[in-house]
């Protein structure tokens, strides 16, 4: 199947040229003809696996074929629910990047807390596309800054992680506000109870897509761990990334004090790193992830909270500098690696008294890893 088979606007088909996207994934050959026929939808995949331009394109397409985009209002025709200000943000990426120089300007805003709330007021004027979090949203709405009156189309993209940071509230309240008659499309990365709730408040006859992608991904992505004391992780470290010439490593720590204090350390011996979790402002998240995307930085130190949702390509290294508690993180972390189809390298500190809870995991992965002593190692 090529993108050209997908009845898509040409404008976007260049677009989609333009981003380098050769065939489109499977998430994107199942949700895109079913979502340009208009119906309710639920796609179970996870970050990596192309959803979110499986939702953007037939959302654009319907735009352009519609011809009402860009109208002078607070009226957006388009609503994407996020759980996070970074998903907010690379959602509306994709779709600025995908709206390039068609025959009608469509524009997209993404609007979230943390950051001061009149810019975003005003720029809501004219917005065809609006992507938000749930709170930010509610709070524009009672400024009677956006008007969700006229939406059409109700994406909730990782929905799994809106309910999970308890936005089960304001998301109810939203949906009060919408009118009745709208296409609705739900993302998530796994099915639980909550979400069948929501599921079955949300979709008519919806027709669902379930894609196990990621995990066979997560296949071609080569484990490596190291028996490695607290104490002596740092040095180790250290000396991983100086060995095999590491260039762009995103580290997994526990917590915000830890990723402090691992990037810290990083930097007193002449390795450039910064850290990056919910403690810091959301200007300052920004400015470091752009930074390590543009490989001016050479380690990023983050903690699970901030992993989930960041899209970095074809990531040569993660290192969990910590083992996660759940095996659902450890695979969405190692997950940052190997994309699109190139391989990586995810390598895991452990330690002694972890070694069990590492099998738990690993099992769970259906996967095996090599643990190599570093108690012999010279570093
Ligand atoms: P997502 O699952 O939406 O977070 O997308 C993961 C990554 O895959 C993003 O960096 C996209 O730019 C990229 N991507 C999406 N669709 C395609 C495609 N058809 N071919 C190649 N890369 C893609």
């Amino acid at each position: 199947m090529a993108f050209k088979d997908l009845s898509l606007h040409s404008a976007l088909l260049d677009n989609i040229k333009l981003l380098g996207y050769n065939t489109p994934t499977p998430i994107q050959t199942q949700v895109i003809p079913a979502a340009i026929e208009g119906q309710d939808l639920l796609g179970i995949a996870k970050t990596g696996s192309g959803k979110t331009a499986s939702f953007v394109l037939p959302i654009l397409h319907r735009l352009i074929n519609k011809g009402v985009a860009n109208q002078k209002t607070r009226q957006p025709k388009v609503l994407v629910l996020v759980p996070t200000r970074e998903l907010a943000i690379q959602v509306a990426e994709v779709f600025q990047s995908l709206a390039k120089s068609l025959p009608k300007p469509v524009k997209s805003l993404a609007v979230y807390g943390g950051v001061s709330i009149n810019p975003q007021m005003k720029s809501i004027f004219g917005t065809d596309v609006l992507i938000a979090t749930p709170g930010r949203l509610i709070d524009l709405e009672d400024s009677n800054a956006v008007d969700l009156s006229k939406v059409e189309v109700l994406v909730l993209d990782e929905a799994d992680k809106i309910l999970n940071l308890g936005f089960q509230e304001e998301m109810q309240n939203i949906l009060t506000l919408l009118p009745k008659e709208r296409q609705n499309m739900l993302f998530s990365a796994t099915l639980n109870k909550k979400l069948e709730e929501i599921k079955k408040v949300l979709l008519h006859e919806p027709k669902v897509f379930e894609i196990k992608e990621k995990a066979e991904a997560t296949e071609l992505i080569n484990l490596a761990g190291y028996f490695v004391s607290d104490k002596k992780k740092g040095p180790l470290l250290r000396h991983l990334i100086k060995e095999k010439g590491m260039q762009q490593v995103l580290v997994f720590a526990s917590s915000r004090q830890r990723a402090d204090k691992v990037a810290g350390k990083l930097n007193k011996n002449g390795i450039q790193a910064d850290s990056i979790h919910g403690k810091k402002s959301q200007a300052e998240r920004i400015d470091i992830l752009e930074k390590f995307k543009s490989k001016k930085l050479r380690v990023l130190v983050a903690t699970d909270l901030i992993s989930r949702g960041i899209d970095i390509n074809e990531l040569p290294y993660v290192i969990n500098y910590e083992l996660p508690r759940s095996p659902k993180d450890f695979v969405h972390r190692v997950g940052r690696t190997g994309r699109a189809e190139s391989e990586g390298l995810a390598i895991t500190f452990v330690t002694r008294d972890e070694t069990h809870h590492l099998k738990v995991i690993l099992k769970k992965m259906k996967r095996y890893m090599d643990i190599e002593d570093t108690a012999e190692m010279d570093f």
